[in-house]
């Protein structure tokens, strides 16, 4: 078990935390601050126990200069004052006199906001690459860190591995809670039920052979259903099918004839588009040049038994181009589907945590995790490097 915040006293220490502030801003307007919100506790926490807070996180991946100008964390520090209710000191570089100064200057209870963590990643990708020099520099700024970047556990950079090393360091609230949910799924509850949608399997292809080997029943959608059906001798015209990953799908049919459960029916149309006529079709019947871009009721109604029958649930990827309203049915009803079965149930982070919180389904599950990548490596039973650069209670 990893140390939490909690173990250590943080009265008086200059306390680093990596939170994962990375939220989508357009023109400088911040377009979702769930991000900050679910950090807010560990920030809080580190507060009310008289520490000097010094955030660092990343925002977007940096490549170029320009990329610097609309990647400051600059908008962040300002909605993290209005949360907190007071300034938040920002300070615009990643290392220097000025950071040096603020950190000198700070009094139990200020916190202050690192410039994004990436800018050091142009032009030496020193953070990406786990540069021992950069992160000894960030931990020589602090007495202690703390990581509650749950979403780049699974990446190896100097601000949350490299920087584990110099300081005694523990996980924060977000980290902690998605590790205790996670492990739901790690070891579930049987019958285990994955629902994999999404687009590209070839993507995936590793999470898929384990997800499906680790359930009992593996419910399949969206690109990857396609393949499979192909696999199977379907003919689904213009959809979007991994050739690729054909004779892999066959093998894994193969392997589980009865673990595999595929859609029936869908919604399709001409092109990947919104606005454009949409046909019912059952997937062993659909028109030339026609694209299934979503499930159809018999498809829900079969994937909600399995459902029902089993005690855990953990979803990956929505069952179809739920980003379009003409095609986001599957989808909802799945999610309709599992909030009813008052299941456990885990949705694993990206579009299809997107996808729950964009429909209102933010409270009806057991867990929604905060990380894409790092859920899916976590569940698949790999370890996360960030996590393991943890010292252990
Ligand atoms: P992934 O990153 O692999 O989880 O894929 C997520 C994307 O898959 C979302 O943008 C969905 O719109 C897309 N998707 C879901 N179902 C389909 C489908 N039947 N055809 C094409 N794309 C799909």
């Amino acid at each position: 078990m990893k140390k939490s915040i909690k173990d250590f006293d943080l009265n008086n220490k200059r306390v680093i935390i990596r939170c994962d502030l990375n939220v989508p801003i357009k023109d400088g307007k911040i377009l979702d601050d769930n991000r900050i919100i679910q950090s807010l506790q560990t920030i809080k926490w580190a507060i009310s126990n008289n520490a000097k807070v010094i955030i660092l996180s990343h925002l977007g991946r940096i490549k170029s200069e320009a990329d610097k100008k609309n990647n400051t964390l600059l908008p962040v520090a300002i909605r993290l004052s209005n949360l907190l209710g007071f300034e938040v000191k920002f300070v615009n570089e990643t290392r220097g006199s000025v950071l040096e100064n603020a950190v000198k200057n700070m009094k139990p209870k200020d916190v202050i906001l690192v410039e994004n963590t990436r800018f050091e990643d142009y032009p030496f990708k020193k953070e990406s690459s786990n540069d021992e020099n950069l992160a000894r520099y960030w931990a020589s700024l602090g007495d202690i860190f703390i990581n509650d970047a749950f979403g780049t556990c699974h990446r190896a950079h100097a601000s949350n591995v490299g920087i584990a090393k110099f300081l005694p360091s523990a996980v924060g609230f977000l980290v902690e809670k998605e590790l205790m949910m996670l492990d739901c799924v790690v070891n579930p509850k049987r019958p285990f039920v994955v629902i994999l949608g999404g687009a590209k399997m070839n993507d995936k292809i590793k999470v898929i052979d384990n997800l499906i080997e680790k359930s009992d029943y593996a419910l399949l959608a969206g690109g990857i259903a396609n393949t499979f059906l192909t696999a199977k001798g379907y003919d689904l015209k213009a959809s979007l099918i991994d050739e690729e990953s054909i004779n892999h799908a066959k093998e894994l049919i193969k392997k589980y004839p009865s673990k595999i459960i595929l859609p029936v029916d869908g919604y399709a149309s001409t092109k990947y588009e919104d606005n454009l006529k949409v046909n019912y079709y059952l997937l062993d019947n659909v028109d030339d040049n026609m694209m299934v871009l979503d499930i159809g009721p018999k498809s829900v109604d079969i994937f909600s038994k399995y459902i029902d029958s089993c005690n855990t649930v953990f979803m990956n990827g929505p069952v179809g181009v739920s980003e379009f309203s003409n095609f986001e049915y599957g989808t909802k009803s799945i999610f309709e589907v599992l909030k009813k079965s008052k299941k456990i149930v885990v949705i694993g982070g990206g579009d299809s945590a997107a996808a729950a919180i964009r429909f209102g389904y933010k409270d009806s599950f057991t867990h929604i995790s905060t990380g894409g990548g790092a859920s899916l490596e976590y569940v698949e039973g790999k370890t996360l490097p960030a996590i393991d650069a943890i010292e252990n209670k």
